[in-house]
């Protein structure tokens, strides 16, 4: 055999363990259906602006040796994320702050703010949180969740907040103080060059086949290294033999602008339920960029279907269960490793996916 590890997909989680390999001494092929590396956090310079073409990503870690770890290989800046949320032209902070509490209801203090949540919630009558929707109103109750969550959350993923997990508005921090830093994480920043040159550098000395599809090439290419890293979709590695997995994915409206500035911020959520869109990103401040012409992107959550691009997976419980049986295939496959979001199907974040990359290829080589 040629070579020691097959990786399947060029993403996060392919060239962490890539990079891990070949540090270790071992034969390293990278194969990728896309004719790029970087996986959906690469990057495409446009009019001089690094657009993130797969969706805005904002790398946050609290854990010190990942971000140790990507910074061995990229320059990060110092952009904080703080998104605004539009709703019907009334612009509010998020994460939900003092700030976003003051523009809703005139509070100004921290107990005032408690009190009137305290109160919304009380009237809802939740005491135990069972969906997104009785999760929300319990954290910030119903004004908020019906102008910053409803309609977001229904467009993003395209079910009913009640028929969604709770853990997914979990995600956003909820602070009594006026922070509007959309993480709660120790380090934070952009690459300033752009993603694609960080994974071209954690791929450096790797070799790289790019336009290559493994599923539709399984014969040579499973036969080409002692093991395989997989990270493309799971059911697809079976041949979606209890039928498919369901994701949410995205459709991005991309313009440049002859304009320097369109809307002052990276990421602008347009909260309602009519606006088709569910934001715009606005690449440019992403690293406090100083061209003269802008590059948006509108982002239009659909449902996915066998053909496009997978983005979200979908942690509802059918899904979850269906998710079970493909792991429990996936255990019985010898010397193949599952690995990041679609391999794995989590909503996984990009430190998270490095961490596991690490854990992964330290079992393999320690
Ligand atoms: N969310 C919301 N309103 C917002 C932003 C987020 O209701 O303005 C909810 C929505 O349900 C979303 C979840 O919070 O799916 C998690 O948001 P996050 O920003 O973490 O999503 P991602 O950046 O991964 O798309």
């Amino acid at each position: 055999m040629k070579y020691d590890y097959l990786i399947v997909g060029a993403g996060l989680f392919g060239a962490t363990f890539a990079q891990k390999a070949k540090e270790a001494g071992k034969r390293v092929l990278v194969i990728d259906k896309r004719n790029h590396v970087g996986g959906n956090i690469y990057t495409e310079e446009v009019e001089g602006i690094q657009v993130h073409k797969y969706g805005a990503h904002i790398f946050h870690t609290n854990d010190r040796r990942v971000w140790e770890y990507v910074n061995r290989f990229a320059e990060f800046n110092r952009y904080t994320n703080s998104p605004m949320a539009n709703y019907h032209g009334e612009l509010y902070s998020l994460p939900f702050n003092m700030l976003t509490f003051n523009k809703m209801w005139g509070v100004v203090t921290p107990d005032e703010a408690k009190a009137k949540i305290e109160e919304q919630r009380k009237a809802s009558g939740i005491e135990d949180p069972q969906n997104l929707e009785e999760q929300a109103i319990s954290l910030v109750g119903t004004d908020i969740y019906e102008k910053l969550i409803n309609g977001y959350t229904q467009k993003q993923w395209g079910r009913p907040c009640r028929e969604l997990p709770a853990f997914i508005i979990k995600r956003l921090p909820v602070r009594f103080t006026y922070d509007n830093n959309y993480f709660n994480a120790l380090y934070q920043g952009i690459p300033t060059e752009g993603y694609t040159a960080m994974v071209e550098k954690m791929l450096e000395g790797v070799e790289v086949r790019l336009g290559v599809d493994y599923l539709e090439n399984r014969d040579t290419y499973s036969k080409i290294a002692a093991k395989t890293v997989y990270t493309g979709a799971l059911d697809a590695y079976f041949d979606y033999c209890y039928g498919p997995l369901n994701y949410r994915s995205i459709r991005f409206e991309t313009e440049v602008l002859d304009t320097e500035n369109y809307q002052g911020n990276a990421v602008i959520n347009y909260t309602d339920s009519e606006t088709p869109y569910t934001r715009i990103i606005e690449h440019k401040h992403f690293v406090f960029g100083t061209q003269p012409k802008t590059v948006i992107s509108r982002e239009y959550s659909q449902e996915w279907t066998l053909g496009i691009e997978p983005y979200y997976p979908i942690n509802d419980e059918p899904n979850n269960a269906l998710c079970e049986k493909y792991k429990t295939l996936a255990q019985k496959e010898e010397n193949v490793i599952f690995g990041g979001r679609l391999g794995q199907y989590r909503y996984y974040d990009m430190d998270a996916v490095i961490l596991s990359a690490l854990d992964a290829a330290e079992k393999e080589f320690e």
